[in-house]
């Protein structure tokens, strides 16, 4: 059986009086959870720095620390890291208490306000959810058109709503740190100032050292829709589903070599050698036999992947490789393939 406060207390991170009095008391207990959350984000950092796993379980109160430290902080990459490293947590956590009962999962979503229900190894769970959740994962399992849905209502197996329940979790996590004010986290940390701006500096020296680089390609003649995947990768953010397929074929079509663009994806968050190069060589045909072009403008619109703003060549196209090669023959540097 789990607690009705599973893995994240989520109102404790949001009462600053509570986490102020937790990291500037003296009781041994307190101090340690301190500890705990400055030793998480060292790790993070180190993480960052050598791509080694680093996903332990944190105690409730150092969670909350943490995420407080992360406030002050203010990297968002940093921040995304480790939102991904605690969603791996939750992952794990969930297929551990699943494999005494898959009822515990159930209670889990009664906590965290999701409506589902399992019979079986099937859970049925509300369309809402489904279509919030499965953006960011990738693969035809988490495609609305695969499902089984009736009268409103999703059939998953457990290793799929597992998937979802845990973006749902790093939502839940970006939306409360959304409303974590800068100014309390700086009166919060009033002790430990001074620890907190080295870890940030160590943190801003190893993502300057990590620069992108994309080969042959033309990253100035990029539609502004694929300098912002490139951006928000680079800064630690996940990119939906679409995005990373978008950006991987652009760059195919546009002529980088599958090392060169797995060598981009290092940058992602949630990075994983055999699932990218596998990904990167199905979109490419190396083992699809397909090479797959990037979507239309109507459907990155759609799907709010467009970022034109005010560029005068997005009003007049339909496709991002007729922005690239617009913008390559006007510079004289074209070659049609
Ligand atoms: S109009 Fe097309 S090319 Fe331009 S940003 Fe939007 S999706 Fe990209």
């Amino acid at each position: 059986m789990i607690t009705s406060n599973f893995f994240v207390d989520f109102k404790l991170i949001e009462n600053v009086d509570a986490i102020d009095g937790i990291v500037n008391s003296l009781v041994p207990e307190n101090r340690s959870s301190v500890r705990e959350a400055f030793e998480y984000l060292n790790g993070v950092v180190r993480k960052y720095a050598d791509n080694e796993g680093y996903n332990i379980t944190m105690g409730k109160n150092a969670f909350a620390i943490a995420m407080w430290m992360l406030r002050y902080i203010n990297e968002p990459g940093m921040t995304s890291r480790f939102a991904i490293t605690q969603r791996d947590v939750f992952e794990r956590e969930l297929n551990r208490i699943s494999k005494e009962d898959n009822e515990n999962i159930i209670f889990y979503c009664d906590s965290a306000g999701i409506e589902a229900t399992v019979d079986g190894n099937t859970f049925h769970i509300p369309f809402d959810f489904f279509i919030k959740n499965n953006k960011k994962i990738s693969g035809f399992k988490y495609r609305l058109v695969y499902q089984k849905l009736s009268r409103g209502t999703i059939y998953l197996s457990k290793n799929q709503f597992i998937h979802l329940l845990r973006e749902d979790f790093v939502q839940k996590l970006m939306d409360v740190y959304s409303r974590m004010g800068p100014g309390d986290s700086q009166n919060i940390f009033r002790k430990f100032i001074g620890d907190l701006e080295k870890i940030k500096k160590d943190f801003l020296e190893i993502k300057s050292k990590n620069t992108i680089s994309l080969g042959e390609v033309d990253f100035t003649m990029f539609p502004p829709c694929i300098k912002t995947y490139i951006t928000q990768m680079r800064d630690g953010e996940n990119l939906a589903h679409l995005a990373r397929f978008t950006l991987a074929s652009f760059l195919h079509s546009a002529g980088m070599s599958n090392e060169n663009m797995l060598n981009l994806f290092k940058f992602a968050p949630d990075y994983k050698e055999d699932l990218a190069t596998y990904q990167v060589n199905h979109i490419t045909g190396v083992i699809s036999g397909t090479e797959y072009s990037p979507p239309k403008c109507s459907t990155l619109r759609s799907n709010h992947l467009c970022y034109m703003g005010d560029d005068p060549l997005c009003a007049r196209i339909k496709h991002p490789m007729q922005y690239y090669e617009a913008k390559k023959k006007s510079s004289g540097n074209y070659r049609k393939k």
